[in-house]
């Protein structure tokens, strides 16, 4: 029956991560995957999030299944955070929003909603971007294409070749595009940027799909979603999945939503039947207990604020380490530009370091990074970025 099977390779992120955890080596630094550590190399659970189940477990009651689109409290706060309270698109009830399993849920069911209501659309991603963005719509069925995004010589944007690209495009074709801390560069579109692009995406009419992994680790939780609020502003209809699992570190609880900002309440409402419709295909509804951490984080003022204090604290920690490792590496590598490890936002920095200096940290440094030269920053500490910053130097050095 299976022996035809091919093998899985497996993901080589979490491959490199049971390498890390099979190290016997003491001073091992893991900077592969996109998870907060705290100073002291744990992953948190932030109080506000605890007293949130304190309070869900104190209220005790019964655990139905939640409708296919999830909890409406939880929906109903997601908007909010997205396009700030009271907004237009929300008061004129333009926004359909589900809840789901984690933003790799909600991807996944617009991806499988796009292949059936737009079908012949092509989806085009960032060059280079998350690499499980073009697994999921090939999976979906789709064609995937990328757009010119990092310049390897300047550590920034090719703005003018992604505009240009997405100038040539069919109309209703998807653009992916990375609201803030762009994974896995750590290089964001300017403000600027963004108002440049807008109209470029209205002419053409692209479906921009925006993934907001990372909301609140760049600038600030308000600052980051410019992206969302900006083409909502404009006016057009697109796609964002959000994502928990960082912002509330909760990874494990699988908290994330889709919203769809559409042209008008008649139009969300087709889409957001059409969206309950593909979860009943897939799994049905999303978990109670992901729900109720969400709104009660985000619907309640005192948690709400513990909340973005516990946010600030692990941006500005993140901050703090690209400071820390630029100023070392500066001083073990003069001559060499590190200014990237400033200007670039969010948890990854693109180093520019070749899969070989790769190979070579991991066997010789213990130190772990994926094969693009891509490092978590969020995986550094007081304790170990001078040791990392030596390592790179080093490797540097040849
Ligand atoms: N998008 C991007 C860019 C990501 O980096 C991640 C997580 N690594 C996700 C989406 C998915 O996050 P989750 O499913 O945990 O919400």
């Amino acid at each position: 029956m299976f022996e035809h099977i091919q093998p899985y390779a497996g993901d080589p992120i979490f491959a490199l991560v049971d390498a890390f955890h099979a190290d016997a080596r003491p001073q091992k630094v893991n900077l592969s995957i996109g998870i907060y550590f705290d100073e002291q190399g744990r992953l948190p659970v932030l109080p506000s999030v605890q007293q949130a189940e304190a309070r869900i477990l104190a209220a005790g009651g019964a655990k139905p299944y939640l409708p296919m689109e999830g909890d409406a409290a939880c929906r109903a706060e997601v908007a909010k955070l997205l396009l700030g309270g009271g907004h237009p698109a929300i008061t004129e009830g333009r926004v359909a929003t589900i809840q789901t399993v984690g933003s790799s849920g909600g991807l996944k069911v617009g991806a499988d909603f796009l292949k059936t209501w737009l079908p012949e659309a092509g989806v085009w991603v960032s060059d280079p971007t998350w690499d499980n963005h073009r697994s999921m719509f090939e999976g979906s069925g789709f064609r995937v294409e990328t757009y010119p995004y990092y310049d390897a010589a300047t550590g920034g944007v090719r703005f003018d070749a992604m505009l240009d690209t997405l100038r040539g495009l069919p109309a209703r074709s998807i653009v992916l595009l990375h609201a803030c801390c762009h994974n896995p560069t750590g290089v964001d579109l300017s403000p600027a940027q963004w108002d440049a692009l807008i109209p470029v995406l209205r002419e053409r009419q692209l479906l921009p799909y925006l993934d907001l992994a990372y909301q609140g680790f760049g600038d600030g939780i308000d600052e980051d979603a410019y992206a969302v609020r900006a083409l909502a502003a404009a006016g057009l209809t697109y796609f964002v999945a959000n994502s928990f699992s960082k912002s509330m570190s909760v990874y494990g609880e699988r908290c994330g939503a889709l919203s769809a900002v559409c042209a008008t309440k008649a139009e969300a409402d087709l889409v957001l039947g059409q969206l309950r419709f593909t979860v009943r295909r897939i799994y049905s509804s999303p978990g109670i207990h992901a729900a109720k951490i969400v709104a009660h984080v985000l619907g309640d003022a005192d948690l709400r604020a513990l909340w973005q204090a516990e946010l600030a604290a692990m941006r500005e920690r993140i901050a703090a380490m690209r400071v820390a490792l630029h100023a070392r590496l500066t001083t073990l590598a003069p001559g060499r530009d590190f200014g990237y490890f400033l200007s670039q936002r969010g948890m990854f920095s693109y180093t520019g370091l070749s899969a070989a200096q790769v190979d070579q940290l991991r066997e010789q440094h213990a130190v772990y990074l994926i094969r693009s030269g891509r490092i978590c920053v969020a995986g550094l500490n007081t304790g170990n970025v001078d040791r990392t910053a030596e390592a790179m130097a080093a490797v540097l050095r040849g």
